[in-house]
């Protein structure tokens, strides 16, 4: 599957001059809200990724997203894996698990994300799920952005990585981009000013 061509289709994988969360500039931005808008896609997004999950042998009860950015993913995801979808959300500062959803002790879950960059949300809804008494079996996404190792791709995790090595992490595609200090970013010094993605042009 050529999961760059569909983002690119999806007018989810934008060019142009950013500013990503963490103020560095990149030329490139995802944008994967626009990827799932259309249900169809979504669907064969979360196929893929469900069929690489259950030809490892990985039993999964639930499948959890971290709110919002996750729960399209995670939801489709759950839906091709045919399991539960729940998810967490922020609630002053720290990720809890409400409206109702309810966690078996010893359940598998499985934390799925739109996008792993470096598993920051990813960690803290694991690390909720398993105070609950669940146990967290995997992590997934659509796509990577490149920090950390998803199975069957042999690359050394980067430092920035937060997911554990010993939990498997499955995801669609890489997209790893340069990224520049303001200071140091080449778009800038021509003269072109960078715009925050999620802003009305982005
Ligand atoms: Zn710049």
């Amino acid at each position: 599957m050529d999961v760059e061509r569909i983002y690119k289709e999806a007018e989810a994988l934008l060019e142009g001059h950013f500013i990503l969360s963490s103020g560095n500039h990149s030329n490139r931005y995802l944008q994967s809200a626009k990827v799932l808008e259309d249900p169809k896609r979504a669907a064969l997004l979360a196929n893929a990724l469900a069929e690489m999950i259950q030809e490892s042998g990985l039993h999964v009860d639930t499948v959890c997203a971290p709110a919002l950015g996750g729960i399209l993913a995670g939801y489709e995801l759950a839906r091709s894996l045919d399991v539960r979808s729940i998810f967490v959300e922020r609630k002053d500062g720290g990720m809890e698990l409400r409206r109702g959803f309810e966690i078996q002790k010893g359940e598998k879950v499985l934390i799925c994300e739109d996008i792993i960059t470096t598993g920051g949300s990813a960690m803290e809804a694991a690390k909720i799920i398993e105070e609950l008494g669940a146990k967290v079996v995997a992590f997934a996404s659509l796509a990577n952005r490149g920090f950390c190792r998803r199975e069957g791709i042999d690359i050394t995790p980067k430092s920035e990585c937060k997911l554990p090595s010993n939990i498997p992490f499955y995801a669609l595609d890489d997209f790893t981009f340069e990224m520049f200090t303001p200071e140091e970013c080449p778009l800038c010094k021509e003269g072109s000013t960078a715009i925050k993605p999620g802003s009305r042009n982005a």
